[in-house]
């Protein structure tokens, strides 16, 4: 795909994660891949003013090209994509069920079958440190060691996909078990699934996803 392309493509993912309610305002940002290192959203601009224009080219040394500043996170839009070969598009926001177990420091357990969805028996969750530094980003490439996806403790959520249109889905199911556990936590103790059910549901998963 050219960049004209993921540029439109970066803005829309944005757009639509707040339209769906997985993020607000100007929190949250989005990269993908390219030959030269990768595409990533601007720093603090509303989704709704950024242009194509606007999106940040950056080389894995960390060297933006544009006229915009790129994300303050950039730095484990870099690492992530230095470190893991399967990582096609990146996406961090803060949505609101995800953000609040990470305010509790809480991981998301094995509840459900569907946490599998994040390549583990749990969804881990990041400890905190401040936002776009290198702790951060140190903590969240630990925090995703076999796993697509993870919790950054009073902070948000990030995940890693293939490509834009995945790493949205991802999010918002990730999203939505967070709600889930939050909702069952509320009512009482969630049963949770031993290791042997999601090694099982891990293997099924393996010839489920596309
Ligand atoms: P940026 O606007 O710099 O991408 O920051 C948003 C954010 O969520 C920081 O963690
Ligand atoms: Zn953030």
């Amino acid at each position: 795909m050219n960049h004209a392309t993921l540029r439109k493509q970066l803005i829309n993912t944005a757009l639509a994660m707040n339209t769906i309610g997985i993020n607000q305002g100007t929190s949250g940002n989005i990269s993908v891949r390219i030959d030269e290192g990768f595409l990533i959203t601007p720093s603090a601009l509303p989704y709704e003013e950024c242009c194509p224009e606007d999106i940040v080219l950056m080389d894995l040394a960390g060297n933006p090209t544009g006229n915009q500043k790129p994300s303050s996170e950039w730095r484990f839009h870099r690492d992530i994509y230095l470190h893991r070969e399967d990582a096609g598009a990146i996406l961090h926001a803060h949505p609101p069920w995800c953000t609040t177990l990470a305010c509790l420091g809480k991981e998301i357990p094995s509840f459900h079958y569907m946490v599998a969805v994040a390549g583990g028996a749990t969804i881990r969750c990041a400890p905190y440190a401040t936002f776009g530094t290198q702790d951060l980003s140190d903590h969240a490439l630990l925090a995703l060691e076999e796993r697509n996806a993870c919790l950054l403790a009073n902070h948000g959520m990030l995940c890693l996909e293939k490509d834009l249109q995945q790493a949205l889905s991802l999010a918002i199911e990730v999203e939505n078990l967070a709600c889930i556990y939050g909702q069952a936590l509320q009512i009482g103790e969630p049963l949770l699934l031993g290791q042997e059910e999601m090694d099982q549901v891990l293997e099924k998963f393996r010839d489920y996803k596309q």
